[in-house]
């Protein structure tokens, strides 16, 4: 007998694929927290019924939440990570010889465990010495933080429950405090197809909080719709004139020439943030 999962990506569509097998289903403090490992796209983390990342398209995100602002910014020295339990920003990050210290801020320590379990290949460079780990939740970290760093990357969930407030104008505020003053923030902000008015109330948050602000796309099949936005506060340094001098060589999705083309918008995603 076949075994399906299914997302309900919005009331009447989805992404559906076969099971080899649930490795683990749990209910966390915060969220209902699954490891599937499915035919397609190989094991799959799953929370609250919502795919975060799968085996096989895992690098096309978290290559472009780090590799476009680390490549921005000349020497990204510090770097906080909101959400992004599973590790696979924090690996990616971690490719970089100039920075000094990561902090992961995750608000489950469950998402974490189940990542290091079950997600090798995501979560092994959380045990890198330049790695600290606070299971907290982000938005009260960002308020508190006491040293001001050169990058904050916003790998949450969507904006539902903890995650909520990280999409918020406050919370924008208080990154660009966090941030030195040529730092850079990345959020991850969901689907132009599916979340076009999230997008289109998100962009004018960050652009209120910083100088410029920047969308770019990717590609990601297991996300809703398949195409993927992601928004830049930057304090100085434009990513169409990117200054780093480091750029990754073991990556299968970003390229200069990615970086670039990534910013150049379908006419139907600019009219969401003009
Ligand atoms: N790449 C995924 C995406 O784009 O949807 C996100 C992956 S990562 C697993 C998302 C993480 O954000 C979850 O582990 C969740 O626990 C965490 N999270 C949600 N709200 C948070 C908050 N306020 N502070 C810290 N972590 C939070």
């Amino acid at each position: 007998m076949e075994l399906w999962y299914t997302e309900k990506q919005t009331p009447n569509a989805g992404l559906t694929c076969t099971v080899k097998k649930t490795l683990l289903r749990c209910q966390t403090k915060y969220q209902e927290l699954a490891v599937v490992d499915t035919f397609q796209f190989g094991r799959m983390l799953v929370l609250d019924g919502m795919v975060q990342t799968t085996a096989m398209d895992e690098f096309v995100y978290h290559e472009m939440i780090v590799h476009v602002p680390m490549f921005t910014h000349p020497s990204p020295r510090n770097v906080v990570v909101i959400g992004g339990g599973d590790g696979g920003t924090v690996r990616e990050i971690c490719k970089y010889p100039s920075v000094e210290r990561v902090v992961l801020v995750e608000i489950d320590a469950q998402v974490v465990e189940a990542a290091r379990r079950f997600l090798p290949e995501l979560s092994y460079c959380l045990d890198d010495p330049r790695v600290e780990i606070h299971y907290t939740d982000g938005i009260e970290y960002i308020h508190s933080l006491d040293e001001f760093c050169d990058l904050i990357i916003v790998d949450s969930t969507e904006p539902v429950g903890p995650a909520i407030g990280l999409f918020d104008a406050p919370f924008y505020r208080a990154v660009f405090k966090a941030l030195k003053k040529d730092g850079i923030l990345v959020a991850q902000t969901e689907s132009p197809f599916y979340n076009a008015e999230l997008i289109r109330s998100v962009f004018p948050r960050i652009k209120g909080a910083f100088p410029a602000a920047y969308l770019y796309l990717a590609s990601v099949p297991t996300y809703p719709s398949g195409l993927w936005s992601f928004t830049m506060g930057s304090k100085r340094y434009d990513p169409l004139s990117p200054q780093g001098t480091f750029s990754p060589g073991n990556t299968r999705y970003y390229r200069p020439e990615v970086h670039r083309a990534s910013f150049v918008l379908p006419r139907f995603v600019q009219e969401l943030i003009e």
